[in-house]
């Protein structure tokens, strides 16, 4: 494998504002290959499991709710130092401190809404992978 392994999620905001395919540009044009992908529309129960780290977090319920509200695009993405290049890529949580040029300063609406996730190291971007895609699948795309 030409790098290692992270995971990506294009949000409600991004997708439902009809922004998909412009990111999915701009992920290819940063040198990050597309491994896996799938639109899906996460249940609230899969969304609280999803960000169950956060669930003593203030803005747990209003997350959830955005992340179920509409569909998301799952991504398995490949980059040298695939968690750092991507967390790089997309910007700070909050796109009024995101960096020009990255995809939050470039496409999201607010802290909240803010059109991207990114793992934030290797062992999440495994588990998270595994979330998303059965083990077969990535198997069948060469992935694993
Ligand atoms: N979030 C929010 N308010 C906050 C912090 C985070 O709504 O004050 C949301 C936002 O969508 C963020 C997600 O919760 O992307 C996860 O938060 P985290 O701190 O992990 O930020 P990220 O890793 O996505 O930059
Ligand atoms: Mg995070």
């Amino acid at each position: 494998m030409a790098g290692s392994l992270t995971f990506a999620m294009l949000k409600p905001d991004a997708v439902g504002g009809g922004k998909s395919g412009a990111i999915l540009a701009h992920i290819q044009q940063a040198g990050f290959a597309i491994r896996a992908m799938q639109m899906l529309r996460l249940t609230v129960t899969e969304a609280e499991a999803f960000y169950a780290v956060h669930r003593e977090r203030p803005f747990y319920g209003e997350l959830v709710e955005f992340m179920s509200s509409g569909p998301v695009v799952a991504l398995a993405l490949e980059a040298p130092d695939a968690v750092a290049a991507w967390r790089t890529a997309i910007g700070a949580t909050d796109p009024a401190e995101a960096a020009d040029g990255t995809i939050r300063k470039l496409f999201a609406e607010s802290k909240g809404r803010n059109a991207v996730h990114g793992s934030d190291s290797d062992e999440n971007a495994a588990r998270e992978i595994a979330f998303f895609f059965p083990e077969r699948e990535l198997a069948l795309l060469g992935v694993v």
